[in-house]
């Protein structure tokens, strides 16, 4: 079978921390730090079916278990992570429940040196639309992967594709990277700011993602 190569993270960033970042502005909510960066982050989040994928290879042992589940059948790339339900599990499960984990870890890490207000403030700045963020860069990877011939299992268990017949925008080629930019483009008319938020966060996550 052919292989399918996932879109570039680059995009699936941008395209992530954008919706995020609409998201915030159009239901009247403080674009805090969260938005963002939790929005590029569910940006990458469905491409963990695949062994190469930035965020698999930054995450320890995932490539293994990705190539392993691959290799068996047991999941496809753009299979069940790039369903509906798989977003529903990811988006009301998944990562309510890392985050209050990460949010335990942090605080006791605060009372461990004595300083648990440096951990509170920390908390303020960073915000709390972490939540709706990540739901906001899920579905944009959704989407974007869409616009691809290969397509998008939306409904796993069924087997069906979607796919957009147009516009097509095929992985790695000069049309993903004016995508890309349309995006900021896009943004850059709309709102300056937004757009300038956007861009830096992006390019946090990414850098993030990929020294990890
Ligand atoms: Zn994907």
């Amino acid at each position: 079978m052919r292989e399918v190569v996932p879109v570039m993270a680059r995009t699936h960033i941008a395209a992530g921390v954008a919706l995020a970042a609409v998201a915030a502005v159009a239901t009247h909510h403080a674009l805090d730090p969260a938005w963002l960066v939790m929005g590029g982050l569910g940006g990458l989040a469905p491409d963990l079916d695949h062994p190469r994928a930035l965020l698999t290879r930054a995450i320890p042992g995932a490539s293994a278990l990705a190539a392993l589940a691959t290799a068996t059948g047991a999941v496809r790339h753009r299979g069940v992570l790039h369903s509906w339900l798989a977003m529903a599990v990811a988006v009301g499960l998944v990562e309510p429940l890392l985050g209050s984990i990460l949010a335990r870890f942090w605080w006791a890490m605060g009372v461990g040196i004595g300083h648990p207000a440096w951990i509170l403030r920390l908390w303020r700045v960073w915000g709390p639309g972490g939540d709706w963020g990540w739901a906001a860069g899920y579905a944009s990877h959704l989407v974007v992967d869409t616009l691809n011939t290969t397509g998008v299992q939306w409904f796993w268990p069924l087997p069906y594709r979607v796919h957009s017949p147009v516009p097509n925008i095929p992985v790695g080629t000069p049309p993903e990277t004016w995508f890309r930019w349309s995006i900021y483009l896009g943004l850059l008319v709309w709102r300056p700011e937004i757009a300038l938020a956007t861009l830096l966060a992006a390019e946090v996550v990414y850098r993030a993602v990929s020294t990890a």
